[in-house]
């Protein structure tokens, strides 16, 4: 049986990769991998659909038994992707797509250099300030961290096969759904 696609989408918090994800699942036949997290819950969020939220001595138990395809600190919080159900699903064929940070993308692709990697980008930082305020889940002090780090993550956008900015939702999502055909349809017709 032939093994399905890995896709990644990356970019900073607040440009709107989960709501992207979400529209995603809708349209495409595709498995998201929830990943662990020791970051506190957030009011909105549930616990083993957004994230799995554990301790950090878990999450360190976890990585010293290589439970993870990867993990990253960001933003002082551990995030890590659990190696098991994606083996299983891609070996069944099944395409995967993971929403991780950019160090976590550099592991994947070392590992599984076959993954499609994609960018969303906000069309200014003045924007992602506007969203990451609008969002208003985080304090002033965190979103300037999140600023800041998203100025770093963007320069390492070039690593990424595809960049989507994100000036409206529903055509960035549109521009991710043909990026994953594409490639699923081109990996069709190479077998
Ligand atoms: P948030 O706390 O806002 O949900 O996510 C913060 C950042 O962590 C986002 O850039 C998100 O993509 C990233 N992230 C979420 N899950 C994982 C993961 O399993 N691994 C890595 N490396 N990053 C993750």
């Amino acid at each position: 049986m032939s093994r399905g696609t890995l896709f990644i989408l990356s970019g900073p918090s607040g440009v709107g990769k989960t709501t992207v994800e979400e529209n995603i699942v809708g349209i495409e036949d595709i498995f998201v991998s929830i990943s662990e997290t020791t970051r506190a819950k957030r009011e909105n969020e549930q616990d083993g659909l957004d994230y799995k939220f554990i301790s950090t001595t878990e999450f360190q138990k976890r990585v010293s038994k290589e439970c993870y395809l990867e993990w990253a600190n960001v933003h002082g919080n551990f995030y890590g992707t659990p190696i098991e159900s994606i083996n299983q699903r891609i070996q069944k064929g099944l395409n995967a797509l993971l929403v991780i940070d950019v160090q976590g993308t550099k592991q994947v692709r070392d590992k599984i250099p076959s993954s499609i990697l994609i960018f969303l980008l906000p069309p200014t930082m003045d924007e992602l300030r506007k969203r990451l305020v609008e969002r208003s889940t985080d304090q002033e002090s965190v979103i300037e961290k999140r600023l800041q780090k998203a100025r770093e993550e963007i320069t390492y956008s070039l690593i990424y096969d595809y960049s989507v900015v994100n000036h409206n939702i529903t055509q960035a999502t549109k521009d991710v759904v043909q990026i994953i055909r594409n490639c699923k349809s081109r990996r069709t017709h190479d077998k």
